[in-house]
């Protein structure tokens, strides 16, 4: 066995259907008086609910978390925090509620009460995001790693099934690249390979049936797998090209992993063979990229980025983008099958 460095975070996680009835003793484990409950508008109603069973441990509600945390949004919770004497915040929501946490922690020190209610991951990860000027700035620090969690699967029953897929399918993106990380340890590894097998089953069961609760619950379960994967060790080609992606050309988050993920993981197949037969196995499949490309095919996700906004003359930049920075992946990159690959991405022909 290679050695290894496992470092755990303390983190506190409650998980089940109801756990969200805690939220107001969690608060108070924190050692926190005033909680400011934070939402995006459509997430306002399960916001106010919070903040309902949190009582008079509850400062308010600010409902104003938009997609890859503008800084503006950022400086205005702050301020509301502190006008209304906020000491903890408890984000109600996906990536981007739980990013605008962040932003306040990262500021002040807030601690963080997570309530996530996608499958992209950010509750168990040290990393932040703020956008200013149209460049979003990334980095790590514990300040904003939430200290506790409640993963109540009732929550994420209104998840339109069709974002409940690639927001699964995002997460899944985590596990993949963290099984072939430079950093990858024997420990984060079978939380990738559960973590992927969990996801694998509950898509499809909640695209039968989006108020399937098992299915649900086997969806967060992986989602919190897959986010403490991100969170603990390095992420390759796959998150690299989606950030520049989404950065650049503005396109949604979790549709562009789901897109690009089987190509990224055919482009490093030949570097990575047995990350990717533990990923084949997980899923119970054959070959692993072309798994992830039907379980999103046959689930109604998009499969090309020409289906979520690229333009085809915007490929080239891409490519010279990505090439930009050298990062540790199993394969080096190279530019020409590079631009294969993203063209491939673009069409949404099967990975090659
Ligand atoms: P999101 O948070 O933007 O949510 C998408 C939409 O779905 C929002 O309108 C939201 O209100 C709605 N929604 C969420 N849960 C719902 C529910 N249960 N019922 C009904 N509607 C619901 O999307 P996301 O994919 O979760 O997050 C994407 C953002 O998070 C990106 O900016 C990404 O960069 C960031 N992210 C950061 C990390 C990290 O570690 N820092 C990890 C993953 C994602």
């Amino acid at each position: 066995m290679k050695p290894f460095v496992y470092e755990s975070r303390a983190q506190r996680v409650l998980f089940g259907a109801g756990t969200l009835a805690q939220v107001a003793a969690e608060v108070e484990a924190l050692g926190a008086r005033k909680a400011l409950v934070l939402c995006t508008p459509p997430q306002r109603a399960q916001a106010e609910q919070v903040a309902g069973l949190l009582g008079e441990r509850a400062a308010g509600v600010f409902d104003g978390a938009v997609m890859h945390v503008p800084m503006a949004a950022a400086r205005e919770a702050r301020a509301v925090a502190q006008r209304l004497g906020a000491d903890c915040a408890v984000a109600v929501g996906g990536g981007s509620t739980i990013g605008l946490g962040k932003a306040i922690a990262l500021d002040s020190g807030l601690p963080i009460l997570a309530v996530p209610t996608t499958y992209a991951g950010s509750e168990m990860t040290p990393i932040y995001g703020l956008t200013e000027e149209g460049v979003k700035r990334t980095g790590r620090d514990l300040r904003v790693l939430p200290r506790t969690v409640i993963y109540d699967p009732q929550l994420s029953l209104g998840l339109p099934v069709g974002l409940s897929v690639v927001s699964g399918i995002n997460a899944m993106a985590h596990a993949a690249e963290g099984l072939y990380a430079d950093d990858a340890n024997p420990v984060t590894q079978l939380m990738a390979e559960e973590g992927l097998a969990a996801l694998g089953r509950a898509l499809p069961a909640i695209h039968a049936d989006s108020g399937n609760r098992q299915a649900r619950a086997d969806a967060l379960y992986g989602a919190w797998l897959c986010g403490t994967v991100l969170g603990s060790v390095a992420m390759a080609l796959h998150h690299k090209l989606c950030h520049t992606l989404g950065g650049s050309f503005n396109l949604p988050h979790a549709e562009t992993h789901t897109i690009v993920l089987p190509h990224a993981l055919a482009y490093n197949a030949p570097a990575a063979p047995a990350a990717t037969t533990r990923i084949a196995r997980a899923l119970g499949a054959a070959d692993a990229p072309l798994a992830l490309y039907e379980l999103a095919l046959r689930h109604g996700a998009p499969v090309a980025l020409r289906q979520i906004g690229l333009r085809e003359e915007d490929l080239d930049r891409a490519c010279a983008l990505a090439m930009q920075n050298q990062y540790p992946n199993p394969r080096p990159l190279e530019a020409a099958a590079l631009r294969r690959l993203l063209q491939n991405a673009y069409d949404g022909v099967p990975p090659a």
